[in-house]
């Protein structure tokens, strides 16, 4: 694998980071949001954290509406790439905070 995780997360901790988005508003809120119950985990695809085009098994990303997520994948581009990726990088260590504070994770135990 390229980049700074040698090895993969586990498989359980990444269910249940993407099960966390369940209930959550749009964490990305570009212009044309939705934040309706569309909103499922966005991942932050970049494989240099291992998640790239189909490998999802992260815990990088954020909730997102159907209209951001759709900008985010890039699979619409109302925005520009620089722009999107930015504010879905902020959102992502936004959320990560949340999980931890939330006790969905716990960012202590990853430290050895
Ligand atoms: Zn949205």
């Amino acid at each position: 694998m390229v980049g700074l995780l040698k090895r993969p997360l586990a498989p359980i901790l990444c269910v249940k980071v993407k099960n966390s988005a369940k209930d959550q508003p749009c964490w990305l809120r570009f212009e044309g949001c939705t934040n309706d119950d569309t909103v499922v985990f966005a991942h932050f695809r970049d494989i240099r954290l291992g998640a790239g085009v189909g490998r999802k098994p992260t815990i990088w990303g954020c909730p997102a509406c159907h209209w951001c997520h759709s900008e985010a994948d890039r699979r619409t581009r109302t925005l520009e790439y620089d722009f999107v990726r930015k504010i879905h990088a902020e959102a992502t260590l936004r959320y990560l905070a949340h999980l931890h504070e939330t006790g969905v994770i716990n960012i202590n135990e990853g430290i050895t």
